[in-house]
């Protein structure tokens, strides 16, 4: 058989977790909470369960869920998204993203994705035989540089993926980013997917730039975002897109011969859930008092730390402890010291090594105590 994706191989997270598995190391690789989501919340899926909605959802989604996450763009963003034609419910942030690109990405057309970039983008595109135009974020800021996005436009641009808060580096996009963006877009005609998946994990007193602010980009954007990082539950695999209504109807015609509709009780649970927006807007702090908590446990180490602005993953520069190339020295930490962390070169387009490794700090304190410890010895 003729590989359609002959570069790509199992993704890191499953390789490092896997990795960290057999050699009982603490696990600070793939992004998962050790924790357990909301109860409240648990209690009720089960109840969402006996009350019998065990059957298929609608196609874009359980209509509750769709006018509660209509509700908080409006509240949040003040962007009004009709519950109706401009909101799906999907299996995750990766097959919002997944089918994104398919209904859009056409054969030799190309998207632009700014490098370290999260692991899924680059497959569905090649799937599509689009092309991939990357722009790298340079360490340590990771800081995207407009004027070389804006040189590597050309008639053949289709799509630009952002994602911000960043994975992984944990960079922001500034309101001067988004605006820089927007006129781009509008300049040159382009998709814009934005990956929000980390919005409600923001710190220092930031805020999130969502696309949904700014009116010419919200236009011709989807958003991509997930549940599972927002309510501790990464394994229901349950997230969405919203996009005006033209794009949304190509993204539904995808979405409907892809999963069709995704978990029902899960969804109905979800709906209830967010009708108190405390339950996400509370999640800065939460986080933010775990990243403060494991750079002090880290103080004594010999990486170089700038603390993440967002998402739960924190970068560790290594260039002081060892001469090796990401890749080894993770793989070295998992087996010699049962730490398991992520190298960030992977995400690069040519794996440029910075030396930085990254660990997700949505853990228990003992846990982050317990990897902390180790760090410290190296
Ligand atoms: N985008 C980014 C940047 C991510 O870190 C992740 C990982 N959770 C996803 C998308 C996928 O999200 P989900 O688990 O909801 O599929
Ligand atoms: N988003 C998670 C991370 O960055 C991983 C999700 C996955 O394993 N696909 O670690």
């Amino acid at each position: 058989i003729t590989s359609k994706l002959p570069q790509t191989e199992t993704s890191i997270f499953s390789v490092m977790s896997q990795l960290a598995k057999e050699h009982g190391a603490v696990n600070l690789s793939q992004g998962f909470p050790d924790f357990e989501s909301d109860p409240y919340l648990i209690e009720l899926v089960s109840h969402a369960m006996k009350d019998g909605y065990n059957q298929y959802a609608p196609m874009a989604g359980d209509t509750d869920l769709l006018k509660e996450i209509s509700k908080k763009y409006q509240l949040l963003y003040k962007k009004a998204y009709a519950p109706n034609s401009e909101i799906t419910i999907t299996a995750g942030a990766t097959q919002a993203i997944f089918t994104a690109i398919t209904a859009v990405v056409n054969k030799g057309e190309e998207v632009i994705i700014f490098t370290p970039a999260y692991d899924c983008y680059a497959p569905s595109i090649k799937l599509m035989g689009g092309n991939i135009v990357p722009v790298q974020l340079q360490a340590p800021a990771y800081k995207p540089d407009w004027n070389l996005v804006a040189k590597k436009i050309t008639e053949r641009t289709k799509m630009i993926i952002v994602n911000s808060p960043h994975n992984p580096s944990g960079m922001l996009f500034s309101e001067d980013d988004m605006l820089q963006l927007e006129a781009l877009a509008v300049r040159h005609d382009l998709i814009v997917l934005s990956d929000e998946v980390y919005e409600h994990i923001i710190f220092d007193g930031n805020i999130h730039q969502s696309a949904a602010r700014f009116p010419k980009l919200s236009q011709r954007t989807f958003i991509t975002a997930s549940f599972g990082k927002t309510f501790h539950n990464t394994g229901w695999k349950v997230g969405y897109c919203v996009a005006p209504q033209a794009l949304m109807r190509e993204f539904q015609k995808v979405h409907q011969f892809n999963v069709f509709s995704v978990n029902h009780p899960v969804q109905k649970a979800l709906a209830t859930y967010m009708k108190d927006p405390d339950h996400y807007l509370g999640l800065s702090s939460f986080y933010q008092k775990k990243r403060d908590f494991f750079i002090n446990e880290l103080k004594d180490a010999r990486f170089k730390i700038v603390p993440s602005h967002g998402t739960y993953f924190q970068l560790l520069d290594f260039s002081k402890i060892s001469t090796e190339n990401d890749v080894a020295f993770a793989e070295r930490l998992t087996k010699q010291y049962q730490v398991a962390t992520i190298p960030t070169s992977v995400f690069n387009a040519n794996n440029e090594d910075y030396k930085q490794i990254r660990v997700c700090f949505a853990k228990n304190e003992t846990t982050l105590k317990k990897g902390a410890a180790i760090l410290k010895t190296l």
